[in-house]
């Protein structure tokens, strides 16, 4: 049963009356099935009435969704013509829903955009921007405290992938210094329109504190781009360059504990951390901790 929901016919219909043209560039791919917006909802976990942020609502297939199941919405959305029409959809759909949109590239968002702050972030992500997109909200948005987001079915196995997995990298690193992450199932592709050329598939993040260490999150995350620009060599060689040579950065290695012969996709946030403690410190005595 569609309900309120937007099904196959309204989907077009209604990009049809707003000329919208789906773009590759803004990853636009509209869901258009009752069943699986209805388990995305369920699948996130919300608590009654949770206020919601959904970034890329889109024609507002999820967003009708989350509200019809009681959630109050701020939906943040970079096509003007989307988010301009999302009130009015909703508004003839679900008269008094709790909608704020607000018109921004989520690229750069601000709490200051979305203030008061949502708990909770429930979206089908632009595929193409999905994990700076992901990272930033949790960055500046520390009131959420969990995520069910769609992405690429590749992206969300390497969001949810543990050290020494084939597709563990830097998104997974730095989702991980952020939260616990899991894949939280498969969507196929034909609910969508247009019919993506890529599989899809859901993660859930479970925010939880970041690894103790002196240093600041930029300084971690500078070591975890550093260890996997080169992620074939030992830590040892691909650190070199951040540390300030070879031998600097066995230093800072073995004062954290970790292995320089090891490379860098055997290493949990905690031990990028670690590293990041321990080059801080080194620095901080050799400036006699001017810095
Ligand atoms: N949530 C809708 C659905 O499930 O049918 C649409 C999802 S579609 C995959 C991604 C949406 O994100 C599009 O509406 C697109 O215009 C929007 N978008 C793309 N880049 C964005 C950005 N940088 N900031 C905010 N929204 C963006």
């Amino acid at each position: 049963m569609t309900g309120v929901l937007l099904g196959p016919t309204e989907i077009r219909s209604l990009a049809e009356r707003l000329a919208v043209r789906p773009t590759k560039t803004l990853g636009q791919n509209f869901l258009h099935d009752a069943n699986t917006i209805r388990r995305i909802v369920r699948t996130a976990g919300l608590a009654a009435g949770e206020h919601v942020l959904e970034i890329g609502p889109g024609l507002g297939s999820l967003t009708l969704g989350l509200l019809e199941a009681g959630h109050p919405v701020t939906a943040v959305e970079i096509d003007p013509a989307l988010a301009g029409a999302l009130g009015d959809t909703v508004g003839a759909r679900l008269p008094g829903a709790e909608l704020r949109v607000v018109r921004a590239d989520a690229m750069s968002l601000s709490a200051a955009d979305i203030a008061p702050s949502p708990t909770a972030l429930v979206a089908n992500l632009p595929y193409n921007v999905a994990v700076p997109v992901l990272l930033r909200a949790l960055e500046v948005l520390p009131d959420l405290r969990t995520a069910l987001v769609m992405v690429q079915a590749e992206v969300a196995d390497r969001l949810a992938a543990p050290p020494g997995s084939r597709v563990y990298g830097v998104p997974s690193v730095k989702a991980a210094w952020y939260a616990a992450t899991e894949r939280a199932g498969a969507i196929p592709r034909s609910v969508f329109w247009p019919v993506p050329n890529v599989d899809s598939g859901l993660v859930r993040l479970t925010r939880r504190e970041p690894p103790q260490t002196g240093a600041s999150r930029g300084e971690v995350f500078a070591v975890i781009d550093a260890a996997f620009a080169q992620r074939r060599k030992t830590l040892r060689a691909a650190l070199a360059g951040w540390a300030g040579s070879a031998a600097a950065a066995e230093e800072t290695l073995r004062a954290a504990g970790v292995d320089p012969q090891a490379r860098g996709e055997t290493l949990d946030v905690a031990a990028f951390a670690r590293l990041a403690g321990a080059r801080r410190e080194h620095d901080e005595t050799r400036t006699g901790g001017a810095s």
